[in-house]
């Protein structure tokens, strides 16, 4: 029979020998790690910037503006073009209208100026990279398929 507290003694010296802080994930890409950082240095010093649409600060590389300056961040642009995208297609089975000729700013203020193509396109890639990586990270936390028996 052990003791008790001889017990507790090993348990506490096994909880003071655990690293508080996780080692840093192998196969997390240097761009995210980059990323991160640069955050952590704007929030430092306080020069971030406010999306119009999500109100999140953000560092200067996650935001796009539309031709009228308008800052938002690239989730937000990337998640206006899906739903244009799909309101487009939506149109054309009615109307077979004409294509829009770029995004339109989504400003609350009612802006009619539109972003430009790179800007959606820089949109759009990040949400694409944030998403292969969200799979990627689901597919690492997921417990690989059974590979029969
Ligand atoms: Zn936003
Ligand atoms: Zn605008």
């Amino acid at each position: 029979m052990y003791d008790p507290d001889l017990l507790r003694d090993v348990d506490r010296l096994h909880l003071s020998t655990t690293p508080t802080t996780t080692p840093p994930d192998p196969t997390a890409d240097d761009e995210h790690v980059a990323r991160q950082l640069n955050l952590e240095e704007y929030t430092q010093t306080g020069d971030l910037i406010t999306c119009a649409c999500c109100w999140d600060d953000l560092a200067w590389e996650d935001m796009v503006a539309c031709r009228a300056g308008h800052l938002f961040c690239t989730a937000c642009l990337a998640r206006v073009v899906q739903e244009a995208v799909f309101g487009q297609q939506a149109a054309a089975l009615v109307t077979d209208g004409p294509a829009a000729d770029g995004v339109a700013c989504f400003h609350s203020d009612g802006c009619s100026a539109t972003f430009d193509d790179a800007s959606v396109a820089r949109a759009v890639a990040a949400y694409e990279r944030d998403q292969k990586r969200e799979r990627a990270a689901a597919a690492r936390t997921q417990p690989p398929a059974a590979a029969g028996d």
